[in-house]
């Protein structure tokens, strides 16, 4: 989902979720959100650093995780088992491309209920199930190559 929040929005979330809202927090949190493609630590670091140079690579990580323990984040790890983050928590799905590394929210409440239904019928024993997420690897397809293809 593509979502943009100012700095006073990721201020409130921040303290929304009981988290002190410190500058650099809400400096990293803003640029996870804002910058809607699943990134890396190294991405965010990249992306706040000349306008944020006092804010470490350890601190954005640290922060990322303190993130994901307050339940404003989500960790996703990409097919080279590389974690990205997601600052969209709602339930919902990946297609990754195996081209461009792209992570693409994937939103079908049908496909998340039937997952949600088939585990539950399946009743796996010694396992409890928090979430359910699927990631679907393919290759993005641009509009011409798909008109080459339906030729
Ligand atoms: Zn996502």
């Amino acid at each position: 989902m593509v979502q943009k929040i100012s700095f006073e929005e990721a201020r409130e979330r921040l303290m929304k979720r009981n988290l002190k809202a410190t500058p650099q927090r809400v400096v990293i949190y803003e640029a996870l959100v804002n910058m809607n493609n699943h990134p890396t630590a190294e991405m965010i670091y990249e992306h706040i650093h000349s306008n944020n140079p006092s804010i470490s690579l350890a601190t954005v990580y640290k922060t990322l995780d303190t993130f994901v323990d307050s339940k404003l984040a989500d960790k996703v790890l990409s097919d080279h088992g590389v974690t990205r983050y997601d600052g969209y928590t709602d339930t919902h799905n990946h297609l990754y491309c195996t081209n461009t590394e792209e992570l693409i929210d994937y939103e079908d409440e049908e496909l998340v209920k039937m997952l949600e239904q088939y585990f539950e019928s399946k009743r796996i024993s010694n396992f409890k199930i928090h979430d359910i997420r699927l990631q679907v690897l393919g290759e993005k397809i641009d509009v011409r190559q798909q008109v080459e293809l339906s030729k």
